[in-house]
């Protein structure tokens, strides 16, 4: 009943039903009955006309109609009405159906009106109100709140109103009854929350009696929509854990160990033992592991990263390691080879702008097996390269790299390769769960011991000489220092002037041979880039000059000031991934947001929560209230974001409850099998068409 399509419902016809489905996505009575009103009004109660404010939106009068008039001439003709009540007096008008509306006032009789109020000259108003003839009776005798439909200037033009959208509906469920919207939740559940009836939930959240039976309709809605979502994720992950076959890492051999003992130069924090140990046991157990990382700016994802290849390693397989930018590489190569300097693994490097014969010899190696650990960038993804026989492979900074890309690494090996992704920046955990609830989840929130908050301000540009000679302060300890230039587009001409004017800027602050600046942008030929970068890590030139190619992983731990100019045109997160580029020593490091003297509300909201937690998770939660879902960086735009009603932001609560209760019904059972999950499984059976067997990281 409920896929039937909508032209066949009484009302629609092929003309609506067409209208229906181009503007609102209603194919079906289905989703008519999905598509909720966004408000209700209380037609019992009538509003005094002296009562109303310009805050007052919708409102209901009854009152005598005095006169009415039509006024301008040609288009600016409107008909006017004036309706009385006991307390005062308000306008109505029309601006269309002005000769048909006329016809059917009629003065001295009682009206009940009802539309949006506003207030022209200090007098209340309604323009195009609803009208009919008013008996108290009636007015009294209204069972239910009505429904407020959001339409669309065409299919007002086709009159399907709001209210007529409400008419559809209420005829629709006069067709349906309890055995069309048949229970989809065990038995002991609905028990448990006390839920009322499907069938109940979608005649209240149209049509309720009170505004708590609409709250108890929309509770019952909100878990179902989350409660489906969570459990197709946990579908998707719980047959890839049992049906994928994954590679077997059965021991810990004498290179990590060896490792572990002798060369790793600090303890592991518990975040990092706790991850690592979940990569063990995922690895150790015949299934493919699809794992996310979720760890704060200088957590210290690297090593993780650098133990599990070496596990790899120990069990005779190779890994790689893809970073978004070759600077990233190289310095993940840097780091990793002066780490393993002393062990017996063959580390290489490859990327762009790796020269030919090198490369050759690389993708060589690969294939013979005789490479432990390829680091690089999408390069290492290439068709050419084969790998004898690829185990694990790490995407680091993970939301620059495509689905598609990644989509790669799963066929560098038959039995495809462990993969381990780690964000550049936190995501809420809610967003995780219902954008990423299909892979394995890690997070390390704990960042290494020592490490100080990094003191963060904003100022206004007109600071920056103070803020110049603060730099200098730094500079004279020893330190060094970065400043950031927005390039939102790294092609973009004006904002490539910008940068080239702040680099002569800062010149003249900081002029040879007292100071030495590197600066690197997304334009320069790789080479260039890779020298500056190099001479500002060796501590050559005491200040960086970047657009945000420093972004993601740049680790100088020297560095202790970190300046980012036009700080208004990054977003939360990317703004807290800058910061991280200090504090990464044990010094006290800082992060000054400069500013134009005009900044939005929103804008300076941002820079007060960045400069008020150096926390990577509230960040994200704040990122995601001011926001929303769809413009969070790292997440992937997909439908499973798209709640009808639930939102992620106001019911996390809902969202956690229904993501317990699916992972306990499919833990004890993972096939849907028993009597009391039969609901569940009749329910996504009438619905398989929707699911998506994706099977990338
Ligand atoms: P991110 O998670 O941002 O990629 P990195 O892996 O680059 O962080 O680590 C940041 C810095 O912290 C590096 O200099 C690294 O050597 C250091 N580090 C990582 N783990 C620890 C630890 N357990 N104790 C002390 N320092 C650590
Ligand atoms: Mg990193």
């Amino acid at each position: 009943m409920l896929q039937t399509p909508i032209e066949y419902l009484k009302g629609v016809g092929p003309l609506r039903g067409d209208m229906l489905r181009k503007e609102l996505n209603i194919h079906t009575f289905k989703d008519l009955l999905e598509f909720y009103p966004f408000r209700h009004v209380d037609k019992t109660k009538i509003d005094k006309i002296s009562s109303l404010t310009p805050n007052t939106e919708y409102v209901q009068v009854a009152g005598r109609l005095n006169q009415y008039e039509t006024v301008g001439e040609k288009r600016g003709k409107r008909l006017v009405a004036y309706l009385q009540d006991d307390s005062g007096e308000i306008e109505l008008t029309w601006f269309q159906g002005i000769n048909w509306i006329q016809k059917t006032l009629e003065i001295g009789q009682r009206y009940l009106v009802f539309g949006k109020a506003s207030f022209f000259m200090g007098n209340p108003q309604i323009i195009h109100p609803e009208m009919e003839i008013y008996t108290p009776e009636k007015a009294g005798g209204r069972k239910y709140l009505e429904p407020i439909y959001s339409s669309t200037e065409k299919l007002k033009a086709r009159s399907l109103t709001g209210r007529a959208m409400g008419k559809l509906t209420f005829a629709l469920l006069q067709q349906i009854s309890e055995k069309d919207i048949p229970e989809n939740l065990p038995a002991s559940l609905v028990q448990k929350f006390n839920f009322i009836s499907r069938y109940e939930a979608f005649n209240n959240i149209h049509f309720p009696v009170s505004e708590e039976s609409y709250n108890i309709a929309v509770r019952r809605l909100k878990f179902e929509e989350f409660f489906f979502a969570q459990l197709r994720l946990a579908l998707i992950r719980s047959s890839r854990h049992r049906f994928s076959k994954g590679l077997l890492f059965d021991k810990v051999g004498d290179l990590f160990n060896t490792f572990y003992n002798t060369y790793l130069p600090f303890e592991l924090t518990g975040a990092q033992k706790r991850v690592l140990k979940e990569i063990r046991k995922d690895t150790g157990s015949n299934r493919q592991m699809n794992r996310l990382l979720q760890g704060d700016v200088g957590s210290g994802k690297t090593i993780v990263a650098l133990l599990s290849m070496l596990l790899a390693a120990d069990n005779g397989f190779q890994s790689c390691m893809m970073a978004p930018t070759e600077i990233l590489a190289q310095q993940h190569f840097n780091g990793i080879c002066s780490l393993l300097k002393d062990m017996p693994v063959r580390v290489r490097l490859l990327t762009g702008s790796t020269k030919t014969k090198e490369r050759n010899e690389i993708i060589k190696a690969c294939e013979e097996g005789s490479l432990n650990i390829l680091i690089g960038t999408h390069a290492v993804i290439e068709d050419k390269v084969v790998f004898k026989n690829l185990g694990f492979a790490v995407v680091d900074e993970q939301h620059k790299f495509g689905v598609a890309q990644r989509a790669q690494l799963w066929k560098k090996n038959t039995i495809p390769p462990h993969i381990l992704v780690m964000t550049a920046t936190p995501i809420p955990r809610t967003l995780a769960l219902t954008a990423y609830g299909d892979l394995d989840y890690s997070i390390m929130d704990e960042l290494p011991p020592g490490r100080q908050p990094i003191a963060t301000v904003h100022r206004y540009e007109n600071k920056r000489p103070q803020v110049m000679d603060f730099v200098k302060e730094e500079i004279a300890k020893g330190r060094q220092a970065y400043i950031i230039y927005p390039l939102i587009e790294e092609s973009s001409k004006m904002d490539y002037e910008n940068l080239m004017k702040g680099y002569e800027e800062v010149k003249s602050f900081f002029p040879e041979p007292k100071y030495w600046i590197s600066m690197v942008h997304g334009k320069q030929p790789a080479d260039q880039k890779e020298t500056n970068m190099q001479r500002f890590v060796k501590g050559d030139t005491q200040i960086m000059v970047s657009t945000t190619v420093i972004e993601v992983g740049v680790n100088v731990p020297n560095a202790s000031v970190m300046v980012i100019e036009s700080s208004e045109r990054f977003g939360l997160s990317q703004l807290h991934q800058l910061r991280g580029r200090v504090g990464r020593g044990s010094d006290k490091s800082f992060c000054i947001l400069l500013t134009g003297s005009k900044i939005s509300n929103e804008g300076r909201e941002r820079l007060k929560i960045l400069c008020a937690t150096n926390d990577g998770f509230k960040i994200a939660e704040k990122d995601l209230e001011i926001r929303g879902p769809g413009d969070i960086e790292g997440t992937r735009q997909s439908g499973e974001l798209n709640f009808k009603l639930a939102s992620i932001v106001q019911d996390k609560v809902i969202l956690e409850t229904a993501r317990n209760i699916t992972s306990s019904i499919l833990e004890s059972d993972p096939d849907l099998s028993t009597e009391e999950n039969l609901p569940i499984k009749n329910f996504l059976q009438m619905q398989k068409g929707k699911t998506v067997w994706s099977k990338i990281s």
